[in-house]
């Protein structure tokens, strides 16, 4: 029954009644993590209690069964266990073990996290359900801490020219994670206000953030200060007397799109997997049977095949998930 998962608006195993981040409501399903693309009014949701934090009210689910990482629950006769998933605060992977198979599902997926040396842990499993988010070849991406100081260097530059630094993150998530990462050069920073109610969010999950006060865009000034604002619309950091503006996403390794965001420089820090990395956590797995799930979902299984391994694309269409 482990072995049985098919696409149903999103990840199923009908063997254990249990759906992976539904994009329709259900009666239960698991939410990997608090991004809006995978919370939905599930009448009863698995999920960590970071993640349950940081859904805004509106999309919470109406009951929800929360699990700490290393946790184990039962299901009928299956066992499920959540694990780091190393993509953002309270992100989850989830293992069900039943007959002696072992499922995992990675949800979105981070191998190499800033700032720290550990790597997310993949255990071993006998089907895997991957994200593909970068799933081709030209998404390789510089080492993480490097890219770090690139993006501190590039700030410091501007801010001793009198130029406002700008840089463009997703806003739940990567916005905190770029300003843990950077708060340890001393800067400190503006949000644009949609990035406000996320980082209280996230302060309130218990990840607590450095110095940050929201953008007077009005007064044209920053005041010395990294801003941070969402990729699209840059209406209030329009109104900025001088500013750069430096997009951070895995996307700046793909030039059409790192164009059409109009953005002075690029960093490759990425939230998920690069392509190396995604191939890395299939050899880790050591998965006999693998099905990708999101972005280039049917260019990474053939890439897979080609290596030898039994791997399809769960989605009947490939879809492109921006996820910045
Ligand atoms: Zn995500």
């Amino acid at each position: 029954m482990t072995r049985h998962v098919v696409w149903d608006h999103g990840v199923s195993l009908p063997g254990h009644r249990l759906f992976l981040d539904p994009l329709v409501v259900r009666n239960f399903a698991f939410i990997s993590h608090a991004h809006t693309d995978h919370a939905r009014r599930h009448r009863e949701a698995l999920l960590t209690p970071q993640t349950l934090a940081l859904i805004p009210e509106g999309r919470r689910p109406r009951g929800w069964r929360m699990l700490g990482y290393g946790e184990a629950m039962r299901r009928d006769s299956a066992t499920v266990t959540l694990l780091p998933a190393g993509h953002m605060l309270g992100s989850a992977q989830l293992l069900l073990e039943h007959d002696g198979i072992r499922l995992l599902y990675t949800g979105d997926l981070k191998l190499r996290v800033p700032g720290t040396r550990v790597l997310t842990e993949i255990p071993r499993a006998d089907v895997l359900i991957v994200e593909s988010t970068y799933g081709r070849p030209h998404f390789r991406f510089g080492d993480p801490d490097e890219t770090v100081e690139a993006i501190a260097r590039w700030c410091r530059f501007a801010l001793a020219s009198r130029v406002t630094p700008v840089l463009l993150c997703h806003a739940l998530g990567k916005t905190e994670e770029v300003m843990l990462a950077l708060a340890q050069y001393g800067f400190t920073f503006a949000l644009e206000k949609r990035c406000v109610p996320c980082a209280r969010a996230y302060a309130a999950a218990g990840r607590s953030l450095p110095d940050w006060i929201e953008l007077e865009a009005a007064s044209g000034d920053a005041h010395g200060r990294v801003v941070i604002a969402p990729p699209a619309g840059k209406d209030e950091v329009r109104r900025l007397s001088r500013y750069r503006t430096a997009l951070v996403s895995g996307w700046a390794k793909d030039t059409e799109f790192a164009r059409m965001f109009g953005a002075d420089a690029t960093f490759d820090l990425s939230d998920h997997c690069d392509f190396d990395e995604l191939l890395e956590v299939v050899a880790k797995s050591g998965a006999d049977q693998v099905y990708t799930v999101h972005g280039y979902t049917a260019d990474f299984a053939r890439h897979l095949r080609r290596k030898g391994i039994r791997a399809s694309a769960l989605e009947a269409t490939e879809q492109l998930q921006l996820a910045l």
